[in-house]
């Protein structure tokens, strides 16, 4: 493939997932790239995500179901909704949780902190106040 091409679909992928905090998953994320790229393919826009993450750009976020992809690399938590299953990103510090635990356990080697809860969005614990 062209370089240019790849270029072309990688930039659009990355805008795409920019342009949303809603942790979309791949399908998604192929239906929005195909308005700007007609001629890409549902498996281009899978292995641009796999480079994508492997490169620490994007990050992958295995919920249960499908993967889902965040193109916000700061540190933060995710809030997993059990009613609606939206993704919503969390405020949290976490000040030197990967340097603790990286000390605690010398034999390995941590890269990243990758929190996730699970609970209710804003939307359903408003409703189950109501219901
Ligand atoms: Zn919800
Ligand atoms: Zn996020």
């Amino acid at each position: 493939m062209p370089m240019r091409r790849m270029t072309r679909q990688r930039r659009a992928v990355m805008e795409v997932l920019k342009s949303t905090r809603s942790h979309p998953d791949a399908a998604w994320i192929y239906q929005e790239v195909k308005k700007r790229v007609p001629s890409i393919s549902l498996g281009t826009v899978y292995r641009t995500l796999d480079a994508l993450v492997k490169e620490g750009k994007v990050i992958a976020l295995h919920t249960g179901g499908a993967t889902r992809y965040d193109a916000f690399t700061h540190p933060h938590a995710h809030l997993v909704c059990t009613a609606c299953g939206r993704v919503e990103d969390l405020e949290l510090e976490l000040p030197h949780l990967l340097e603790k635990a990286q000390a605690q356990n010398p034999a390995v080697r941590l890269d990243a902190v990758r929190l996730t809860f699970e609970g209710l969005c804003a939307d359903c614990a408003q409703n189950r106040l109501e219901g």
